[in-house]
């Protein structure tokens, strides 16, 4: 049995989320990790689905989304932490041994944040004197004021992780976790690398496995950018959280052929506008020269609304030539969202 089945027939989601440390209540509801969720909107049962930002899936899409990793790379997580046997393999924690305490799991989880907490906190340090205005009429640098806001709160935490109170430490966790993919540090080597051979070139040279997950990657990432730009859009404006949130968990370069290839195979629709058309066919595309006479990028093709699509494209545009030519410290999230002016009137974006 590979990875995939033996996960989903092992593990119901509710109990990975319960693993991975959110509270899930007797009806089988939790407050949903992917949007910011006051009340528990989300069911978890064999799969999740999320009533507020309508989340769905099966428990590796669950895990997947939750730590920002491939499918892959979830289902091996998923075999591991819960000892799964695949492939007549057993994964290597699981041997023998009882599967670890909840509380252990807690120790390991805040032992984590606390690291990565603290790493944050000097930062916080230098920057409130670094940023700190010299004259009175400076504007505010953001990380300035980031440093105010943050940093008691911050310490706060780190005491609760440091304490014996493991109600208190396991509610802190869940919402470290959730706000992880927005401190998350400009690391993007654990992105799945993007595939760009033919599936018969990848079957010749055994890089099957490699061509697969670039693939379902792009997939995964579709459904992100539609997920995000249905949170994002107000019905008038999109905000440009939409596209920092993608370009984050998937990489520039894996954003950009989405992009384009949804752009070329819909390059008939007049809703694009002209300048995105001759971008996206600059965007290097995946070889899909396959057996079977069909265009594989169909199905990671974005779906949402053209005229509002174009809009996201016209942003992720520039925000990817931004990220281009910045350096890698100013990759750092800049906490100051400003909503943008986008969507139906895509013309005027072009100035
Ligand atoms: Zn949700």
């Amino acid at each position: 049995m590979n990875v995939y089945s033996a996960v989903k027939n092992s593990i119901t989601t509710r109990q990975a989320a319960e693993f991975y440390g959110l509270t899930v209540n007797r009806n089988g509801m939790c407050k949903c990790p992917f949007h910011k969720d006051k009340n528990p909107s989300m069911k978890v049962d064999k799969r999740f689905h999320c009533f507020g930002c309508q989340a769905d899936g099966d428990v590796i899409e669950f895990t997947s989304r939750l730590f920002g990793f491939s499918r892959k790379a979830a289902a091996m997580k998923l075999a591991s932490d819960f000892g799964i046997r695949y492939n007549g393999r057993v994964s290597h924690i699981s041997t023998g041994r009882r599967p670890i305490s909840e509380e252990e799991k807690t120790e390991h989880q805040a032992a984590y944040f606390f690291r990565k907490l603290s790493d944050y906190r000097n930062h916080l340090i230098d920057w409130e004197t670094e940023y700190a205005p010299v004259n009175p009429s400076d504007d505010f640098h953001p990380r300035f004021v980031e440093a105010l806001k943050n940093l008691t709160q911050v310490e706060n935490d780190l005491d609760i992780l440091l304490s014996d109170d493991l109600n208190s430490k396991r509610m802190l966790i869940s919402e470290l976790m959730l706000k992880e993919k927005e401190v998350k540090s400009m690391n993007e080597t654990d992105l799945v690398p993007v595939y760009y051979e033919s599936p018969v070139y990848a079957r010749e040279h055994k890089e099957i496995e490699k061509f697969r997950e670039s693939h379902f990657e792009n997939v995964n990432c579709r459904r992100a950018i539609e997920e995000s730009i249905s949170r994002h859009f107000d019905g008038m404006r999109l905000n440009k959280q939409a596209i920092d949130e993608v370009l984050e968990k998937y990489g520039a370069e894996r954003v950009a052929l989405v992009l384009a290839a949804t752009v070329q195979i819909k390059s008939w629709d007049g809703r694009f506008s002209p300048a995105n058309k001759d971008w996206a066919f600059t965007v290097r595309m995946p070889n899909t020269q396959s057996a079977m006479n069909y265009d594989r990028r169909d199905a990671y093709a974005v779906t949402s609304h053209p005229a509002v699509l174009d809009g996201f494209i016209s942003h992720a545009r520039k925000m990817i030539q931004e990220k281009e030519h910045s350096s890698i410290r100013d990759e750092l999230k800049n906490p100051v969202m400003q909503p943008v002016k986008t969507a139906l009137k895509h013309d005027s974006l072009e100035r």
